[in-house]
């Protein structure tokens, strides 16, 4: 599609679906009330991360453990990852919406929820970065979701903003891949972009995306910025969608 129409399609979503006005998750229009363009008996039912897993941010069971069953097999690279909700109930077709559907617009109610988990959490970092989409994808969906999402929690907080790295390769989905697919799947996938290096070193860095998974692209992207000298890295995600395992 050419630059034109992307720019015409994105304007009349815009129109058609008018910010600040109606609820982002049922359509009915927002009262004073409102918060992060949610009404008040959708945000009743949104499914927040009350209780997460101290490394990967899944939600877990009432109980003793603040590590989830996974995470105590899995050696992430990454610190820590939160996310703000379970990728469950009326989450799932707004992220559709989000990705599939351009409603783009969707993008600042989404970061403002992000934000709202942020400025709980005990991290500081230096740069702000997000999960690179491979050229061809940003381009046939006119926008990379978690670039949007990662400058505006920049802007929120005043913390720079920087591409760290990008998607050379356009590997398959990783929709119906298990965690140790998914880890074959994305090496080698991403690449640090040249003279990022020294802008990298001795820095906390907080890696954005909209969804955590099983945290294998992450984790990935984190083990670049490791090796280029990164103190350290965090995650945060809007949503997490894998389930408790119990055991
Ligand atoms: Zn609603
Ligand atoms: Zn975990």
């Amino acid at each position: 599609m050419n630059k034109f129409l992307s720019k015409l399609k994105d304007y009349l979503c815009d129109l058609i679906y008018p910010k600040h006005i109606k609820c982002i998750f049922c359509d009915e229009e927002l009262d004073e009330r409102a918060k992060n363009d949610t009404c008040v008996d959708c945000k009743s039912v949104l499914p927040y991360i009350t209780r997460p897993c101290l490394r990967c941010g899944k939600q877990i069971s009432d109980g003793v453990d603040l590590i989830c069953f996974d995470c105590k097999n899995k050696n992430f690279a990454f610190t820590s990852a939160h996310s703000v909700f379970e990728y469950s109930g009326i989450i799932i077709s707004a992220v559709h919406r989000f990705k599939y559907s351009r409603q783009k617009f969707l993008y600042e109610p989404f970061a403002e929820y992000m934000c709202d988990k942020f400025a709980t959490l005990n991290i500081t970092p230096d740069i702000i970065t997000s999960v690179p989409l491979h050229t061809k994808r940003e381009h046939e969906r006119g926008y990379n979701q978690a670039k949007l999402l990662a400058r505006f929690i920049s802007e929120k907080f005043n913390i720079k903003y920087m591409d760290l790295c990008d998607k050379i390769k356009d590997n398959p989905s990783q929709t119906e891949l298990d965690f140790k697919a998914r880890q074959e799947n994305v090496l080698n996938v991403y690449k640090l972009i040249s003279g990022v290096r020294k802008e990298i070193k001795d820095k906390s860095i907080l890696i954005i995306d909209d969804i955590f998974t099983t945290g294998a692209t992450t984790n990935e992207i984190s083990k670049l910025f490791l090796e280029a000298g990164a103190s350290d890295i965090n995650v945060l995600t809007f949503a997490h969608a894998q389930h408790e395992t119990k055991y």
